[in-house]
């Protein structure tokens, strides 16, 4: 059994390995023009280029308007992009459509910044949780709710609050809930839009150091997207400032914090009490 113990883990770390050289997400001039009348178009996205290594935080930082939500929606197939292209660990996603594209569906998952618009205020918490087991047909009702109860326990409430329904939950823990219903399709990675933003700061600190736990502990990769430094300095690996449309600066979370080049990042950081 040892023996095989060990042949597991070669051969598991050896597949780590070469997936590992790969991102797990990678952004190429993918762009975003909005028709707005005959002879007005937005360039809401222009040639916005990243990439997500597996197990890492990817930020976009800046004001509102300056192209993050978008730029999310089209990684997440959500919005059509202009142009430009998105690899999902090395596979083009940019054009799937059908089959293909309702199986990538469970390799991501979304969760926004109003957790209680997105939780269906008639439902209990455990058939929100089990809502997307059911959608795939995985497991029978009973594997259902027991997984439901596994995910509780991933982001710390209580069993009990299986029979709750969300309007008896704080701010907090509805987000809690939103987190624990994205994970349920054991996703590779999260899209957080602003995902503490209506948050009180001590809320959104557990929320923070809840969503590292889960990082470390399921190799989950993140796309954050916030308009507040203070949140994306405690989170991210590395940092991409978005000013009208344009990623004007990216680079790891100490580069962009402790040494900006770009004057827009600089009068970011300036604004910071
Ligand atoms: P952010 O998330 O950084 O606040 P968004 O990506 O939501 O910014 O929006 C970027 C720009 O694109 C804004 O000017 C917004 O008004 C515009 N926009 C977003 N979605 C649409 C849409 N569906 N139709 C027209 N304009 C849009
Ligand atoms: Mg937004």
């Amino acid at each position: 059994a040892a023996r095989r113990a060990v042949a597991v883990q070669s051969a598991r770390s050896g597949g780590e390995a070469s997936k590992a050289s790969v991102p797990l997400v990678t952004v190429e001039a993918l762009r975003k023009e909005f028709r707005l009348g005959p002879d007005r178009v937005l360039k809401a996205v222009q040639d916005v280029s990243f990439s997500i290594p597996r197990g890492q935080t990817f930020s976009i930082v800046g004001e509102s308007g300056s192209g993050k939500s978008t730029t999310a929606r089209m990684i997440s197939r959500l919005e059509t992009a202009s142009a430009g292209r998105v690899l999902f660990d090395g596979v083009d996603i940019t054009a799937l459509s059908g089959e293909p594209l309702r199986r990538l569906r469970r390799r991501f998952q979304l969760v926004y910044q109003n957790p209680y618009s997105s939780l269906d205020p008639r439902m209990s918490i455990e058939d929100i949780l089990c809502e997307p087991l059911r959608a795939f047909r995985l497991g029978s009702r009973a594997e259902q709710k027991a997984q439901a109860a596994t995910l509780l326990d991933q982001v710390a409430l209580p069993r009990d609050y299986l029979q709750r329904k969300p309007g008896a939950l704080s701010g907090g823990q509805r987000q809690r809930i939103a987190i624990a219903r994205a994970l349920a399709l054991k996703p590779d990675l999260l899209v957080l839009d602003e995902p503490v933003s209506a948050l009180d700061v001590s809320v959104q600190d557990q929320i923070l150091r809840l969503l590292g736990e889960l990082q470390r502990d399921a190799g989950l990769t993140y796309l954050m997207i916030s308009h507040d430094l203070a949140v994306v300095r405690q989170i991210s690996h590395r940092v991409g400032v978005m000013q009208g449309g344009v990623m004007v600066e990216q680079g790891s979370r100490d580069e962009v914090f402790d040494h900006p080049r770009h004057a827009y990042t600089r009068e970011l950081l300036a604004a910071i009490p």
